[in-house]
């Protein structure tokens, strides 16, 4: 009989043994909750959300929009137990934590092709494996991933950037070069003294709001956040990370009084983070603090910084789109130890590495969804990114191909889209091919979902 296991019944290990079953497959599946808790889950329920209780914008102008929409359409266990949980919150698909919670562990313990086994998975068993033990996995666990991929770490203190969608930044402003004369690799946004205290005075605020409880971490230098920086004085991040050495503005042909740089996260350069700008200031000030470097006003974030406890492997060197690890094609990733950053992404994934694993075990070959469909375009970025300084990543439009240029006016000229014209455009497109490919390549019942028409919403 095909059989499967999979290690934590978190958003994603739950999405990926539902899946599985749904497929005929029966699944083992192991969760370590209560019996060993981790540092941020309160309870034993499965799907515990550990701090905000949103799995983002709703909507078809919405990046979460489309993977929500995407995940209804199969019928994914983690979105449906959202929606009967939904509380008002505007455009965002926010829930009552512990009534979802509830309804997931029902879901789970109910099947009847899934059976719970209670207490921590030491080492990756034989066989067919969804890997789902979060950020939070235990210390046995994530040494013998550690060692099943030949990485050095997977644990660690993450203080991650904030990275920026390309299209918002201001290159009249901003230029690429790199450090004397070397390759163009960066985007450099120059202050003049006036606007780096401007800049300085905003982060020094914000960081007054910072929960006090990430003094006490020990950081590695090399990866110190902002504030912690700026704490030391004035001057310290334009003699750090900020510094302008070497890099002649070419509209004065001198080192302007502060530099941020940005360098390139994607292959095809629509995704740029901040270097050294690891944070954990609140989102709300970090976007404050970010619009005031020159250049970038209207910066998109399109993935926060965040400080937390992480375990994550390097991605891009370990893993392919079908969530296999390329040194051992049995074994399959999802959730934040795969890459990805947020409930909503850690399901998705889980419900495409389920899925896949039951397809191997039922000797079927495991697929990658279609690259215009959100799952697709975050699963393809996961295979492919930079792997020097991966960090984990939200998903977001520059993950999916660009529309084509429309054709020309009849005065010749091309009008562009605005990002509000486009992203419906998007939605419909990655939606639909989502759905095709779900009913005509992996072969199940697939309902077109319904779509809130989206007004931007805060997520
Ligand atoms: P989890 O949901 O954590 O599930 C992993 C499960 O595996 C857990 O139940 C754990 O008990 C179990 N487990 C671990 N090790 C073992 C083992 N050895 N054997 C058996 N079971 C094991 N994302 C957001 O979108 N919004 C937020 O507000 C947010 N806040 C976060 C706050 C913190 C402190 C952290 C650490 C992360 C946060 N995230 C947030 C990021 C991420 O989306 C969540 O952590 C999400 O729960 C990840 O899903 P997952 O399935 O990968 O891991």
């Amino acid at each position: 009989f095909p059989f499967i296991t999979v290690i934590g019944a978190g958003l994603a290990g739950s999405e990926a043994a539902l899946a599985a079953a749904s497929q005929g497959v029966r699944v083992r599946l192991h969760e370590m909750r209560p019996v060993k808790m981790t540092p941020a889950h309160r309870s034993g329920g499965f799907a515990e959300l550990v701090c905000s209780n949103s799995l983002g914008g709703e909507g078809e102008r919405q990046s979460k929009g489309l993977l929500q929409a995407e995940l209804r359409s199969v019928g994914g266990g983690i979105v449906t137990a959202a929606d009967a949980s939904k509380l008002p919150a505007g455009n965002a698909l926010a829930v009552e934590r512990d009534e979802f919670s509830a309804r997931v562990t029902r879901a789970v313990r109910e099947h009847p092709l899934i059976t719970v086994v209670d207490g921590e998975v030491e080492a990756v068993p034989e066989g067919i494996t969804v890997i789902a033990s979060g950020p939070l996995t235990s210390d046995a666990l994530a040494a013998d991933v550690a060692r099943l991929t030949g990485s050095e770490r997977l644990s660690f203190y993450d203080a991650a950037a904030p990275v920026i969608d390309f299209s918002s930044i201001n290159m009249d402003v901003c230029w690429r070069a790199g450090r004397y004369d070397q390759s163009a690799d960066y985007i450099n946004c120059p202050f003049t003294k006036d606007e780096y205290l401007a800049f300085f005075g905003a982060l020094e605020q914000a960081r007054a709001h910072t929960p006090h409880d990430w003094e006490k971490l020990e950081f590695f230098e090399g990866c110190m956040p902002i504030e912690e920086i700026a704490r030391r004085g004035v001057d310290t991040p334009r003699f750090g990370p900020m510094s302008p050495k070497g890099l002649d503005d070419p509209r004065t042909g001198r080192w302007p009084y502060a530099v941020a740089q940005l360098r390139q996260e994607d292959r095809e350069g629509r995704l740029w983070s901040l270097v050294g700008f690891q944070t954990g200031l609140k989102w709300g000030d970090q976007k404050a603090v970010v619009q005031l470097i020159p250049g970038l006003n209207d910066a998109e974030i399109v993935r926060y910084g965040v400080m937390h406890r992480n375990t994550y492997l390097n991605a891009p060197q370990v893993l392919d789109s079908t969530l296999q690890l390329r040194a051992d094609p049995q074994k399959f990733v999802a959730g934040v130890l795969a890459g990805t950053e947020g409930y909503l992404e850690s399901a998705a994934t889980g419900w495409l590495a389920g899925t896949n694993a039951a397809r191997l075990a039922q000797g079927l070959t495991p697929l990658t969804p279609p690259a215009e469909s959100m799952l697709g375009g975050l699963v393809r970025y996961l295979a492919s990114a930079n792997p020097k300084n991966f960090q984990p990543m939200n998903v977001n439009w520059a993950l999916v191909p660009e529309l084509p240029a429309p054709a020309p006016g009849p005065n010749g000229k091309v009008r562009k889209l605005g990002k509000h014209e486009k992203r419906p455009v998007l939605f419909w497109r990655g939606l639909n091919a989502f759905m095709a490919w779900a009913g005509e390549e992996v072969g199940l019942t697939v309902t077109p979902p319904p779509v809130p028409h989206g007004e931007e919403s805060a997520e």
